[in-house]
């Protein structure tokens, strides 16, 4: 269920997102440099600027809301170009583990292959991608996205039809389950 916060939350969640980010929000000055070299921006509503202006005001909903956070491709172009080196793509990722968890979705399908490719994790330790590409097209209703490469990526062994679990499969679930936890806790 979405809830909208008010400027008090909203300023509260962003000072908390900056901080475990290791952020210090007030030092950007709007340059715009990481929105320039950002690969995503032409997709992306709002621009990497814009999020960390946003989060600068508290206004936590309108970034919730967006589409960018889930289109951040964490590459860290606009870390690299930033004069001050803010950690934009992990704003991102807080930012969208929060609106995922308020159940806020701009994006819906990168929502659901990121489900699906969790799912695969926790039950073979591992990504899966014939599971994966699989259970998205059937649950996208995208049926025939990508078929046509995976001929040639068989043959290059890029994905493999066996399906195999990594020996320490069980740590690899405690660690989902700690980090979903501290996320429930925060
Ligand atoms: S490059 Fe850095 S200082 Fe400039 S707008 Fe982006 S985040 Fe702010
Ligand atoms: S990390 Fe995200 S916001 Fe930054 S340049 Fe890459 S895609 Fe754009």
């Amino acid at each position: 269920m979405e809830k909208i916060l008010n400027r008090k939350e909203g300023k509260l969640l962003a000072e908390r997102i900056a901080r475990e980010a290791d952020v210090k929000l007030h030092e950007c000055y709007q340059c715009g440099k990481c929105s320039a070299g950002c690969p995503m921006a032409d997709a992306m509503d709002l621009m990497p600027r814009q999020i960390v202006h946003l989060m600068q005001l508290g206004d936590m909903t309108e970034v919730m809301k967006s589409k960018s956070i889930w289109l951040c491709a964490s590459c860290h172009t606009c870390v690299e170009r930033c004069p001050h080196s803010i950690d934009i793509p992990t704003l991102m990722e807080k930012s969208r583990m929060e609106a995922q968890r308020r159940g806020i979705c701009a994006v819906r399908d990168v929502r659901l292959f990121n489900d699906i490719f969790m799912e695969t994790v926790r039950g073979f330790g591992k990504s899966q991608e014939v599971i994966l590409e699989g259970a998205y097209n059937v649950t996208s209703g995208h049926f025939f996205q990508d078929m046509k490469n995976v001929p040639k990526m068989l043959q290059k062994e890029i994905v493999r039809p066996e399906l195999n679990q990594v020996n320490a499969v069980n740590e690899v679930r405690d660690i989902m389950k700690e980090c979903e936890k501290g996320g429930a806790n925060r």
